[in-house]
């Protein structure tokens, strides 16, 4: 029976954020100056998922940022699949929301 000292345990604080996932000195989180995420009532990851099928993030050529872009295109393709549950109205809302543009022709959310 092994004793607690022979067991190999991993640091938690460095398993849960992988240094690549941070993104490199061009980008944050594999992102390139992301708009914000500002939509009401959802999570970031399903704005972030609108954004990135609407064309609205640049992702960065880094690891990161390639990580994210096929995540996201994933999530979108799940969606779309229907393995994803989106109500329709949130679905609608949140592609309204990232193809409106604002007052001064730019898309911030
Ligand atoms: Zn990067």
């Amino acid at each position: 029976m092994a004793a607690f000292a022979d067991r190999t345990y991993i640091d938690l604080s460095v398993a849960s954020k992988p240094g690549w996932a941070l993104g490199c000195d061009k980008c944050r989180y594999g992102l390139v100056n992301p708009p914000p995420v500002t939509v009401a009532d959802t999570s970031t990851y399903l704005v972030r998922t609108y954004q990135a099928a609407n064309d609205r993030l640049t992702f960065c050529d880094c690891q990161a940022g390639q990580a994210y872009r096929h995540y996201l295109r994933g999530r979108y393709a799940d969606i779309k699949a229907g393995r994803d549950n989106v109500p329709p109205d949130m679905s609608r809302a949140l592609t309204e929301a990232v193809t409106m543009p604002t007052l001064n022709g730019e898309y911030v959310r």
